[in-house]
């Protein structure tokens, strides 16, 4: 199964990934957490993404679309794989379709459909356990003790990229950038459309159902 989850940020593409990667029984891949993991080895690849993501901007088309081909290609993934945040332009895209035409291409797109007012509050008031990646809300969900995840006991913090300014920022590029690949999937492929703002539970029987 190779399976590509679409939505803006905030959308909860990142929370539904390892349960849909589970139920297909491959792994899963964040480009954002590829990048983040470059910036904590403090790599030269994590230095130059940090001066686009810190602005709200996308990292430039060759270099992203090089990092997610290599983790693509690793023997573990060749067979499937579930990608949340890649493609995001149309040049990635396409670079995608080339890669999976010989494999059949993408078997689904799965869009998370939020409205932007929604957004805005869930990521501005967003923590994550730095060591399990866990997300809580300051005022939705907070953790049992402040600064503290319930699940593994790790330090909560906020993305550099979640303050309201950056956050209304990746909306707009999100806006000229992605939407573009959403309608070219659509016209494409088979497309499933979730409406991400329903409670986790209703989102995951909507997957269960996408997914069957
Ligand atoms: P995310 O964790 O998915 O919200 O991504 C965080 C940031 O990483 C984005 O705002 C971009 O700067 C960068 N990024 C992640 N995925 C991509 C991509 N496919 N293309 C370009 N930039 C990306």
């Amino acid at each position: 199964m190779k399976i590509i989850l679409m939505g803006p940020p905030g959308s909860g593409k990142g929370t539904q990934a390892s349960y849909i990667a589970s139920f297909a029984g491959v792994n899963s891949v964040s480009s954002g957490d590829l990048f983040r993991d470059n910036l904590a080895r403090d790599t030269e690849l994590g230095r130059l993404a940090k001066t686009y993501m810190d602005q709200g901007k996308y990292v430039p088309d060759n270099v992203t679309i090089d990092m997610v081909m290599s983790w693509i290609e690793a023997p573990a993934n060749k067979e499937g794989f579930v990608l949340d945040g890649f493609p995001r332009t149309l040049m990635q895209a396409e670079a995608l379709d080339d890669r999976l035409s010989e494999l059949g291409g993408v078997d689904k797109v799965i869009l998370f459909n939020v409205p932007e007012v929604e957004l805005v509050k869930r990521l501005s008031g967003r923590i994550l356990c730095r060591k399990c990646q866990m997300p809580f809300h300051k005022e939705f969900s907070p953790p049992k003790n402040d600064g503290e995840c319930d699940k593994c006991g790790g330090e909560l913090f906020q993305r550099d990229d979640d303050t309201e300014v950056v956050v209304r920022k990746r909306l707009k590029v999100y806006t000229e950038e992605t939407d573009p690949v959403v309608d070219w999937y659509r016209k494409t492929t088979n497309i499933v459309e979730i409406d991400g703002s329903q409670e986790i539970r209703d989102v995951e029987a909507s997957l269960n159902e996408a997914l069957r």
